[in-house]
């Protein structure tokens, strides 16, 4: 391959997202640099699928492949609710899927008067989505050792430099989690459209669980972003019920090469199911160059582990993977 051809292989960010910011929401629609990156846009709550859907693409011969995740991620999954606002109040709703000492009773009740939104309906938010503006759901999952923090839910910085956020000792239900979550699963069953998944040691649970929404529905694909299992479960539990065709593992730079190594021995992956991300916020002031950074640096590491070669084959390699995962060829 010479260099011309490998210039115009994108890079892939499997993997990334734009911000939460509630006050935000409405600023003119804003573009996204596309040369360079081929992105999976993920949206984790009604805040950044508003920004995400106002985000356009250029058009043209050096644009890259772009696509936009519609979920609910774990440490949204509270500000949602099953029962129609109006047989619950907010409080009710808020008390019944969090998880609290009685000693944070005073907490809990301050977080909802103060910051914590009434809570969304989720089959209304689910029916207002226009689902041709979607190309895979994500990002959802679950997540044993998330805390809510202070401001009520993670809103990756806050603008008012006087407001200490700090986490607090309450947590979302497990059983809330996993509602939030399948009903996620049976909407990428519905739509037929891949799953981008966050797990934190929740590896058996989520693995039941899509085996029991997904095995079946053969169409459907799944990336497990920054996985955090270890290697065995990956061969001997996901890629051999799955099989390599249906399960992607995007590798980022700072979970999975924060040892240069890596957080396991990509070498044993079968190399049609890696992927790379960044996992960054990417319409929030971070330079392109520095999201290209970081996803060569994944490549070349990767290079190194795999082994391809060169980090251009890995690339190449990278890109032909993130098209099979978005157009659904196996
Ligand atoms: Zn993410």
């Amino acid at each position: 391959m010479n260099e011309k051809s490998i210039d115009i292989v994108p890079l892939v960010d499997a993997h990334c997202h734009v911000g939460t910011t509630p006050h935000e929401i409405q600023q003119p629609v804003h573009e996204l640099s596309n040369d360079k990156i081929s992105r999976a846009l993920m949206s984790n709550n009604p805040y950044d699928w508003a920004r995400l859907q106002l985000i356009q693409f250029k058009k043209g011969n050096n644009s890259s492949p772009q696509y936009k995740g519609f979920g609910i991620h774990p440490w949204y999954s509270h500000l949602f609710t099953f029962k129609n606002e109006k047989t619950l109040t907010k409080e009710q709703h808020y008390r019944q899927i969090l998880n609290y000492k009685e000693s944070d009773s005073i907490i809990l009740t301050k977080l909802i008067q103060d910051v914590l939104p009434d809570p969304v309906y989720i089959e209304e938010y689910i029916s207002n989505i226009d689902f041709s503006n979607v190309n895979l759901i994500g990002e959802i999952g679950l997540d044993k050792s998330f805390y809510i923090p202070s401001n009520g839910f993670y809103q990756g910085h806050s603008n008012d430099a006087e407001v200490i956020i700090t986490k607090t000792k309450i947590k979302v239900s497990m059983d809330h989690q996993v509602k939030v979550f399948k009903r996620m699963l049976q909407l990428a069953c519905d739509k037929s459209l891949n799953v981008s998944l966050h797990d934190v040691n929740c590896h058996m649970k989520l693995f039941d669980i899509c085996q029991q929404y997904l095995l079946n529905v053969i169409p459907i694909k799944i990336c497990l972003h920054s996985y955090t299992g270890s290697i065995e479960f990956l061969l001997s539990q996901w890629i051999k019920k799955f099989t390599e065709q249906r399960i992607f593992i995007s590798v980022s730079q700072y979970i999975s090469f924060k040892k240069d190594e890596g957080n396991l021995d990509y070498s044993q992956v079968p190399h049609k199911c890696i992927l790379t991300e960044t996992d960054y916020i990417v319409d929030n002031g971070v330079t392109e160059i520095s999201l290209q950074d970081s996803l060569e640096d994944t490549l070349e590491k990767l290079a190194k582990v795999l082994p391809l070669g060169s980090s251009h084959e890995t690339r190449r390699l990278v890109f032909d993977n993130f098209c099979r995962f978005m157009h659904n060829d196996l």
